[in-house]
């Protein structure tokens, strides 16, 4: 890649990876059916009346959206006992991590990434120019806080968690944030991607809200494309006090939401919460259940928290990966965070998760033979 002119912060970043779509996969391998468990999405959405009210908005598509988005950012300032001005809105998490790089970093401060983490934090931390220190997790696949510490310095800016950890699904608790919280210099902040916080249990994990009316330096990034299934209308939210609030909606565009997003997020947090809440409970039971099965099947499962699970293979991830990709099921190996031997899969329905397990069975027999 050369283009006249352009940053050269640009020739250091790499380009998202996404999960394989289910078109691609269907022509390449000449199937009518595909099961896609590659990309965390949620297989009950979209919801009901979420759906009713993004479609009732297609006739005002010609209009922008109301800039502050006062009703969406009540509704969820209210369900974290906050008032709106701690709320942001962004184009998915993925949209409001760029704009809290361009909020922070300066070329030459430094960002803390974890190695085997969500690749964006890296790319958007270059691409502002600054420094990435990145720390690898420990054999439990946990981010080991000693090593966080270890990095931290004068320069050190944000250091970038995401809390269940995508894909390894592990979590971070109160005790490690704090911890790093200690060891940051004045000007550095946390900044905790909780993309899939609404899968695990609230006693688990930090609690944010704590933090953010005590003045601490942590951010929370959530977004609308996991627990609520909004994932193609691209909607993401910050926490933080007003004051970062403010900066943050300084740097985005300025109608960083679209007004059909808008409108299912709120119905999302409101009419829709049986439907969202029921998904959330098929979600997790589901998978407890294909723990269980993959422990039977001898697989070194590890604790899932998010809405997929991590584990390991007696083989390589790659080769069992496009296997069940022929036979229609797409899963994430994990190779490309250095897991050789790794699987992700998201957690669909139980028919789904039934033809996963079947064709995982097969794969690893015949990578047995
Ligand atoms: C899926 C995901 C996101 C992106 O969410 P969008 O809101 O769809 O941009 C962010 N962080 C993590 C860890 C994710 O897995």
């Amino acid at each position: 890649m050369f283009i006249l002119g352009a940053r050269k912060e640009v020739y250091e970043a790499e380009a998202y990876v996404s999960g394989k779509s289910m078109d691609d996969v269907k022509k390449e391998f000449n199937l009518t059916k595909v099961i896609k468990l590659g990309s965390n999405e949620n297989p009950y959405a979209p919801f009901p009346n979420a759906l009713k009210a993004m479609e009732d908005q297609l006739s005002m598509i010609g209009i922008y959206p109301e800039a502050n988005f006062i009703k969406l950012r009540g509704i969820l300032g209210k369900k974290f006992g906050l008032s709106s001005e701690y709320i942001g809105l962004g184009h998915g998490a993925g949209g409001v991590l760029e704009t809290i790089a361009r909020l922070f970093i300066e070329s030459g401060d430094e960002a803390i990434v974890p190695t085997q983490t969500y690749r964006l934090y890296r790319e958007i931390t270059k691409l502002m120019g600054g420094i990435v220190r990145e720390v690898s997790l420990d054999k439990n696949y946990t981010i080991s806080i000693d090593d966080i510490i270890k990095n931290i310095n004068p320069k050190t800016k944000l250091v970038w968690l995401c809390n269940p950890n995508n894909p390894t699904g592990t979590i971070i608790k109160k005790e490690g944030i704090d911890r790093i919280l200690d060891a940051l210099p004045e000007t550095g902040w946390i900044i905790l991607d909780e993309a899939y916080a609404e899968f695990s249990n609230k006693d688990e994990l930090p609690n944010i809200v704590d933090y953010i009316k005590k003045d601490k330096h942590v951010i929370s990034v959530k977004t609308f494309s996991k627990y609520y299934g909004l994932a193609g209308a691209r909607l993401g939210y910050i926490i933080s006090n007003p004051q970062v609030i403010n900066g943050f909606d300084t740097v985005s565009e300025p109608f960083n939401a679209n007004r059909i997003a808008l409108a299912g997020g709120i119905e999302c947090l409101t009419s829709d919460t049986p439907h969202v809440e029921r998904a959330a409970n098929l979600l997790i039971n589901e998978r407890e259940r294909v723990s269980r099965e993959l422990e039977k099947l001898n697989l070194k499962v590890t604790k899932p928290y998010g809405n997929f699970i991590f584990f390991e293979v007696p083989c390589d991830g790659d080769n069992l990966g496009l296997y069940m990709l022929k036979k229609g099921v797409i899963v994430r190996p994990c190779s490309g965070w250095g897991y050789k031997n790794h699987i992700r899969v998201t957690i669909g329905t139980k028919e789904e998760m039934d033809e996963f397990l079947k064709v995982i069975k097969d794969g690893l027999s015949v990578a047995a033979n």
